[in-house]
């Protein structure tokens, strides 16, 4: 049994353009620090474009917004879908290999190939809503992989925990009207994207917890021990997604949360205990954001080093 690590070189194709803070390297940084003899036990997987890759991508998202993202679009001519939603001549093809990985990784976790997995994708996904790309997002990966597992292996509940800095107003709305999806959402407010307030509650289904700024890790962990990891063990889902962004760190450009790696540690073996008691371990975690290179580096190392405990 093992840990599962996705990750293509075609990512890097997903070009956002100079000075983007979601750009190529935070992939490459994030591959150097897990060349460390640590990490060598974990089993890396290049996946491949899925043949049903349209009907995935459609569990969520409509053929409209589907088709926009899938546009051609020449090398020197990169397309804005918002101020800072880029298309370039690698993005469709990087968008459509993080799906693809993502559900790969259900496949292999559900099937029990693997303990669980993380997912290095690019671009991050949950901000894109079923008929819109936005905030550096093309597909919504994770609401995809939970969906795909619903749809494949009849999952009864699938929860989502998603510890961005930023609030995944995408997977809300996908799933904000089915009481069988749990989605729970740590995030500093005011910041983009502008919801998240603890009032949206969906059926029941939805927990929003504000981050103010500057909110260290102690006031970060106080409130999953009182609020989100409680829902998450009363809902005792079937399987446990993350939306791994790790851009509440204390050095990261996007945000001014205080966290450490220390409590990105703690976050994650607080969530593997609940998914033993629940769910036979099963996790499988999805790269969202995280904009300063070697915090995020380092977060990511530290994340994926208590998921590989679980062997
Ligand atoms: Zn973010």
């Amino acid at each position: 049994m093992t840990t599962l690590y996705y990750y293509h070189k075609d990512f890097l194709q997903h070009d956002t353009g100079l000075g983007h803070p979601e750009n190529p390297d935070r992939l490459s940084h994030i591959n150097a620090a897990l060349k460390k003899a640590e990490f060598d036990a974990l089993k890396r997987i290049t996946p491949d474009i899925r043949e049903n890759i349209m009907e995935l991508v459609q569990l969520v998202h409509t053929k409209e917004m589907t088709d926009r993202v899938l546009q051609k679009v020449s090398s020197d001519n990169a397309i804005f879908l918002d101020q800072d939603t880029i298309l370039s001549s690698g993005s469709a093809n990087a968008a459509l290999l993080a799906v693809s990985a993502v559900c790969d990784a259900v496949d292999k976790v559900c099937n029990k190939e693997a303990n669980n997995a993380f997912c290095a994708v690019r671009p991050p996904g949950h901000h894109a809503e079923p008929t819109k790309s936005m905030g550096f997002c093309l597909f919504n990966n994770v609401a995809i992989a939970a969906e795909y597992a619903r749809k494949v292996y009849q999952f009864k509940r699938v929860a989502i925990i998603d510890f961005d800095v930023h609030h995944g107003n995408g997977t809300q709305a996908v799933f904000y009207k089915n009481a069988d999806v749990f989605y729970a959402s740590t995030h500093e407010m005011p910041n983009y994207p502008g919801t998240g307030y603890p009032s949206e509650t969906g059926v029941g289904n939805i927990v929003n917890v504000p981050l103010e700024s500057g909110e260290t890790g102690q006031q970060f962990r106080q409130k999953y021990s009182k609020i989100i990891l409680p829902a998450l063990k009363q809902f005792n889902p079937d399987l446990i997604l993350l939306s791994a962004g790790f851009d509440a760190h204390k050095d990261d450009p996007l945000a001014s949360i205080q966290l450490e790696r220390e409590d990105y540690q703690w976050l994650t073996q607080q969530i593997m205990q609940i998914a033993s008691s629940c769910c036979d371990g099963k996790i499988i975690s999805v790269l969202e954001g995280g904009y300063n290179l070697y915090a995020l580096a380092d977060c990511v190392s530290v994340h994926i080093s208590v998921l590989m405990q679980n062997r």
